[in-house]
């Protein structure tokens, strides 16, 4: 903001006003046009009115059609003003996903920033002018900072040197690395490599570099928080690090984000969200477990962080990392078209062997209670050796559904077409809970079909198998890791502590500790009915299958020094599958065949990587009304392509989704595929026009909601 002394042109008229063009935070339009008393900029924050509220914006041009309606701004903020790459970011993101810049404000600002007040002077009840809080939270924090007792002497001491060297597999990965560097990388790392040491030894030398630099670490999961950042106070000890999720409490989100939007936190770890935080001095980018689908934001702003991490370096030019055991498909496939380079780090960092892999063929094993006698025998002697074992079940609850054995009924939620999972409270009470729209209640008493008493659990699910097996070993210490459990990221760090720390010896898990925890005590995984997935339709549930076998696989024996050799067993009734074959032979070679033999079938399917699809969303409570609707959209769709020649471009006949009912809405999409993603982003913006948008669903409480490359197509 201009203050007296370099103001705009003293001889300038006093009733000057400049005309801007303002993204309004959360709305989902086109920017606004405000007229403002002082000269702003692009990237400049400022408060707006909006109807009778207030909200935060951003100058995207300050130079707008003045227009004679336009409103004046009610405040600059003094916020920091986003550089030009930050805002160009936003801008792509939006485009991208086909949302407004506003809606991409609301996706990289925490939402206590985004509070009006937050960003004006206020009074105290004396009358006491105090700063606004974005001022004092970041005058508090740079204090905070720079009164650490501990500061280093001289700017070589700032990176820590009691890390363990590199092994020289690390340092071959670390060359080649720097060799290719400032193009994109993907460092396929075998579980247990030691990726996160090429982590820190790259950005130590980034970091040393420039003493503004400022690295970005992106992991997929809350819960992976923890770990790595202490890994990486362990190597940057002296180095401001500013964490970032949704789990934060919201002030904490919020002096974390401003901590980055000012460049005072050099290192920025988190969630898919930290993709958009504005960074001004960003100098490389590291994203662990690349493969991971969490990385993939399902609301809102529907962006995938590696879309925005590959376009964000190429942006600034600077360096991108990222890691998997897995690597994605997607990534695959940029590797192939040149686009990714490609670096192997093929040994476990501790010399340890990766795990040995057993397969059951449960159609003729002797099983109790669900579990196969041999894998029981397995358990046994790793409890018995002091050793550590985990039990692997992708499905919460006590059972899938309730049903009646009588006459073939089942529980089924009466808003959503699915059944109901059958839990059991922590007091023993039982309860029906409907895993789509959250309704729960008692379970019936009797069969409302033929009235039979005796409704039975159907299938198990993790809690069952909990109970039974901590019931076989009653004085060794378990513990279950899934949703319902682990219902705060306080709760799933001290479970994960006291796992490390061998506190406790038998842990039950679904797909929760599958990604890149380091268990030193782990010997024994057991994976169970690991065939549900195998029947799933989705195209990607075979690559998401292999890898989290892969990932919960790669749990075990990862330090060694144990009398039981690592072990991992899977139960399953189709053991012939490429999926378990590939597994047993547990070579990084056999593991790239299969996932090039699924790149080859998704290519002959015309499906994502190679092919580009779209989701057009429709739902409504009236059956007709929705079904009218995606028959007019899919119709209008069609003439326009026909009309624009938009060619290569196929819109599919509208389908329901699975489950095409969720909270008593029916549910439907339109799919668009092409071979280029122009003609498909040149239909989606023209779907995507406000005034299309308002009268379609204005007063029908129709939903309609567009997703560019969705994770799933039913
Ligand atoms: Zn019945
Ligand atoms: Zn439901």
């Amino acid at each position: 903001m201009h203050t007296a002394a370099d103001g705009p042109d003293p001889g300038a008229p006093l009733t000057a006003s400049f005309s801007l063009s303002i993204a309004v935070e959360g709305v989902p339009l086109a920017p606004l046009t405000y007229t403002s008393p002082d000269a702003l900029h692009r990237g400049d924050w400022v408060v707006v009115p909006l109807g009778r509220a207030e909200r935060l914006g951003l100058v995207v041009d300050a130079a707008a059609q003045p227009r004679s309606d336009a409103k004046p701004i009610i405040a600059a903020s003094p916020m920091a003003p986003l550089i030009e790459a930050d805002l160009a970011l936003l801008e792509f993101a939006a485009r991208y996903t086909h949302h407004s810049v506003g809606q991409a404000i609301a996706a990289a600002v925490s939402p206590v920033l985004r509070e009006p007040e937050r960003h004006r002077e206020r009074r105290t009840p004396k009358g006491r002018q105090q700063p606004a809080w974005v001022i004092a939270a970041a005058e508090a924090d740079a204090e905070a900072v720079s009164s650490t007792d501990s500061t280093p002497d001289a700017e070589g001491d700032r990176l820590s040197s009691a890390l363990p060297a590199p092994t020289a597999d690390q340092q071959r990965a670390l060359q080649e690395i720097r060799h290719h560097w400032p193009q994109p990388v993907h460092l396929w790392g075998i579980t247990g490599s030691g990726k996160t040491r090429v982590y820190q030894a790259l950005l130590a030398e980034i970091l040393a570099q420039n003493p503004q630099a400022q690295v970005l670490v992106l992991v997929p999961e809350i819960g992976l928080t923890p770990q790595l950042a202490r890994r990486l106070a362990e190597a940057f000890p002296y180095e401001p690090m500013a964490v970032l999720h949704s789990g934060l409490p919201e002030v904490a989100r919020a002096r974390a984000t401003l901590a980055a939007m000012q460049g005072r936190a050099r290192i920025v770890l988190g969630t898919r969200l930290a993709t958009l935080t504005p960074m001004p001095h960003l100098a490389a980018i590291v994203m662990d477990e690349e493969h991971d689908a969490s990385y993939k934001q399902q609301e809102g702003l529907k962006y995938h962080a590696r879309d925005l991490a590959l376009w964000r370096a190429r942006q600034r030019g600077v360096p991108l990392l990222m890691g998997s055991a897995t690597p994605s498909l997607e990534a695959w496939a940029l590797i192939d078209e040149g686009r990714l380079a490609r670096v192997d780090l093929h040994q476990r960092a501790t010399g340890q062997p990766l795990p040995e892999i057993r397969l059951i063929d449960m159609r003729s094993a002797p099983a109790q209670q669900g579990v196969a006698t041999a894998a029981l025998a397995q358990l046994d002697a790793t409890l018995a050796a002091g050793q550590q074992a985990l039990v692997f079940l992708n499905r919460r609850g006590w059972a899938p559904v309730l049903g009646c054995e009588a006459c073939g009924w089942f529980d089924g939620c009466g808003q959503c077409s699915v059944g109901r999972v059958l839990h059991r409270g922590a007091s023993g009470q039982w309860r029906c809970a409907c895993h789509h729209c959250g309704a729960e209640s008692a379970p019936p008493r009797r069969c409302p079909d033929c009235g039979a008493t005796d409704l039975q659990p159907m299938g198990r699910g993790l809690q069952q198998v909990e109970t039974d097996l901590a019931a076989r070993w009653p004085h060794i210490r378990s513990i279950r890791l899934d949703r319902d459990a682990m219902k705060s990221s306080k709760a799933l760090a001290q479970a994960l502590d006291d796992i490390r720390d061998g506190r406790v010896q038998l842990v039950f898990a679904t797909q929760m500790v599958a990604k890149g925890h380091d268990f030193p005590g782990l010997q024994t995984v057991l994976v169970l009915n690991a065939d549900t997935q195998l029947a799933n339709p989705e195209f990607r549930a075979p690559e998401q299958l292999f890898s989290l076998l892969l990932q919960v696989a790669g749990r075990a024996g990862r330090h060694g020094g144990s009398a039981i050799a690592p072990t991992v067993t899977i139960q399953t009734r189709q053991p012939e599958h490429p999926i378990f074959q590939t597994l047993l032979q547990a070579t990084p070679k056999a593991h790239e065949r299969l996932l090039r033999s699924m790149l080859d079938e998704r290519r002959m399917a015309g499906l994502p990587p190679h092919r580009h699809i779209a989701a057009v969303r429709i739902s409504h409570a009236n059956e007709a009304r929705a079904q009218q609707m995606a028959d007019d959209l899919c119709a209008i769709l069609r003439a326009t392509i026909e009309s624009r020649g938009m060619a290569g471009l196929q819109v599919l006949q509208p389908m329901r989704r699975h489950p095409e009912r969720v909270a008593g809405k029916l549910r439907l999409q339109i799919l668009l595929e092409s071979d280029r993603r122009a003609p498909l982003h040149e239909a989606l913006a023209w779907l995507g026009r406000a005034e299309l948008w308002a009268e379609w669903t204005e007063g029908r409480r129709m939903e309609i909601s567009m997703e560019v490359d969705p994770l799933t197509l039913t």
